[in-house]
């Protein structure tokens, strides 16, 4: 073993011990490449095998790091121990190639073979064996890490990394597989979707971390609580969902139900403080509660609502009990046929420059007449749409409509940026970006001529998923704009780290800007925050010439609100536009 040092630089650092396998028939080689290789800096192990066949067994039993290996073996050549590596035991292990003969066919054939280097061994000196090795081990460190990167991110694909459960996009992933898979073999299984009682009430008085502790802690005792063979994910803030794959009696299930909720409810110690966070569970069973994933979800869900409703920890779905729980539970029932049948629209309210009394853009909002439950405002149907896996559906459908509308707008010379209100969860959706683009290119709409809103509390979450698709929206050319500034936990580090276009200021700072100083002042910190950092600030909810008037001293020429204009439906924005000399 050696470890010892050398002046030779540019050596690589590697933290752990390397194994180095020594392949070569002449025992006077192999001695003579340990001595050369006495001052090299790493630490390294020096295996050696004098035959192909000991080579190919050392590799098997041990974890070799790097080989040289000698061309010409008694019982194979060098070439064959190579394939016969990759082919017996799965592996590419970095190898640097020695041979007698130095000839340039050897060469080209080894590099062929993927060899990371090649070297005559006439010339062979202690420099040149320390450098070439070093290469190949700068070579290899470079790999592991790039692999621990595509680890690490095809791992956030598929889990959440806060709590290490399954994540929503793995986990409807699970529930259509377990829904494929009950149709083959006639089985049965079940779907649990839990809500945590108080985790709003923790979140807004101990803040972020306390809250990110009681999702952790509450994954930690699910994962406890289920087999290995059920699927526990976190579909996104507090809810938890779950798919009980086992044929279970009634009896069976309602203890098991019984053992999340006592888990659930144990107390948890943060900072000192004792905190109890309840849950409602909503249970939907394959086939009796539904034959598709989305319908199961749907009816769970119901069930959740139910549980909350009457103050009970957990129903299981019920047809007949589900007319007289609230309006609100039968939302995500109407919302797949709303979906079907079309029923979603847009309307478009203007972003105006007071200055130049010019338009600068236009947001568009959801909108939906339900035949079944009248008008349904997005703030009540988008949450209900996040739960039951609707989402990805409603966003699409927005999107395909807004992009419609503006490709015809601009066929007709009206060229103004869109803005489209984004779910949190999209953020986090693996397939979202990749529309989003394929979208923008079929209506030959640029991207750059599209704002994405995304709340505050969508980037408060910090999640590396999040991030990732924020990079891949700004490098498109997207232009992204954070809704509700101020009314959520205001992350400086996301104003920090993502390159926002602009900030959205929430009508809560508004209403009274023309009364209250307070808000005067939050209001002016905001927009010279903004003008600092290269951001456009638009206070929304504007609805008096007052606040207009007070908003323009501090500096905040763009405004929206009814003052302005109400959102519009797409033939009354145009004549609005026209009307009031808007472009
Ligand atoms: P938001 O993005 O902050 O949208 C602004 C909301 O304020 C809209 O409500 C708009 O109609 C309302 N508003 C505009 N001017 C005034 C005003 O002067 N005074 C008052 N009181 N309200 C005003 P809306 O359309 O009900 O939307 C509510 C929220 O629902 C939106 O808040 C947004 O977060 C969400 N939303 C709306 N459309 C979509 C959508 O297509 N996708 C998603 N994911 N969310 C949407
Ligand atoms: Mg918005
Ligand atoms: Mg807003």
């Amino acid at each position: 073993m050696n470890f010892q040092t050398t002046s030779l630089t540019n050596q690589p650092n590697m933290d752990q011990n390397i194994k180095l396998l020594v392949v070569d028939d002449d025992d006077v080689d192999r001695e003579r490449i340990s001595r050369f290789l006495k001052n090299f800096k790493s630490p390294l192990m020096i295996v050696d095998a004098s035959t192909g066949s000991e080579a190919l067994k050392k590799v098997t039993k041990e974890q070799i790091d790097l080989i040289l290996l000698d061309y010409n073996l008694g019982d194979m050549t060098g070439p064959e121990v190579l394939k016969a590596i990759s082919i017996e035991n799965n592996k590419t292990i970095p190898t640097i190639m020695i041979t007698g003969m130095g000839d340039e066919k050897t060469a080209i054939e080894s590099m062929r073979l993927g060899v990371f280097d090649y070297l005559p061994k006439g010339n062979l000196t202690a420099e040149k064996l320390i450098v070439t090795l070093s290469a190949a081990l700068n070579h290899t460190k470079m790999q592991l890490e790039l692999q621990k990167k595509n680890d690490r991110l095809s791992y956030l694909s598929l889990y959440d990394e806060l709590t290490g459960l399954a994540n929503r996009s793995l986990f409807f992933d699970r529930l259509s597989q377990a829904v494929k898979q009950s149709e083959r073999t006639k089985s049965k299984f079940s779907v649990m979707m839990i809500d945590l009682n108080l985790f709003k009430e923790v979140n807004d008085t101990f803040g972020h971390q306390a809250g990110d502790e009681i999702l952790r802690v509450v994954g930690e005792r699910l994962s406890k609580v289920f087999r290995k063979s059920d699927t526990v994910a976190r579909l996104g803030g507090d809810e938890f969902a779950c798919i009980i794959q086992s044929k279970m009696v009634k009896s069976n299930l309602l203890k098991l139900i019984d053992k999340a909720i006592q888990s659930i409810s144990q107390s948890i110690v943060i900072d000192n403080h004792v905190l109890k966070v309840g849950c409602a569970i909503g249970i939907s069973n394959y086939p009796n509660h539904g034959v598709e994933g989305k319908t199961l979800m749907a009816n769970a869900d119901i069930a959740m609502y139910q549980a909350k409703s009457s103050q009970k920890n957990y129903c299981i779905y019920d047809k007949s009990s589900e007319r007289k729980t609230r309006a609100k539970i039968t939302v995500s029932e109407c919302l797949f046929k709303a979906l079907q049948n079309k029923e979603l629209y847009m309307v478009y309210q203007p972003k105006i420059d007071l200055e130049s009394n010019k338009i600068i853009s236009a947001e568009a909002l959801v909108r939906w007449n339900s035949p079944i439950l009248g008008y349904v405002p997005p703030d009540e149907f988008i949450p209900v749409a996040e739960r039951c896996g609707l989402i990805e559906e409603v966003t699409s459908a927005t999107i395909e409509m807004v992009l419609k509308q503006h490709s015809a707008w601009n066929k007709q010379g009206f060229d103004i940026p869109l803005a489209i209100n984004l779910s949190a969860k999209m953020l986090d959706s693996k397939v979202f970006f990749d529309n989003l683009l394929s979208i923008h290119n079929r209506f030959q709409i640029s991207p750059k001529k599209t704002i994405l809103e995304i709340t505050e509390t969508a980037l408060s979450s910090c999640r590396l998923t999040t991030q990732l698709t924020l990079n891949n929206l700004i490098r498109a050319g997207f232009k992204l704009s954070i809704d509700d500034f101020g009314s959520g936990f205001t992350s400086f580090r996301q104003v920090r780290d993502v390159i926002f276009n602009e900030i959205k200021i929430d009508r809560l700072f508004i209403a009274a800007i023309h009364e209250n100083h307070r808000d005067a002042a939050i209001v002016r910190s905001i927009v010279l925050m903004a003008k600092n950092m290269g951001m456009n600030t638009i206070a929304e909810g504007v609805e008096l010439e007052e606040q207009m008037e007070i908003l323009r001293s501090l500096g905040c020429n763009n405004i929206q609100g009814y003052a302005i204009s109400p959102p519009l439906k797409a033939e009354n924005f145009i004549q609005w536009c026209n009307k009031n000399n808007m472009i």
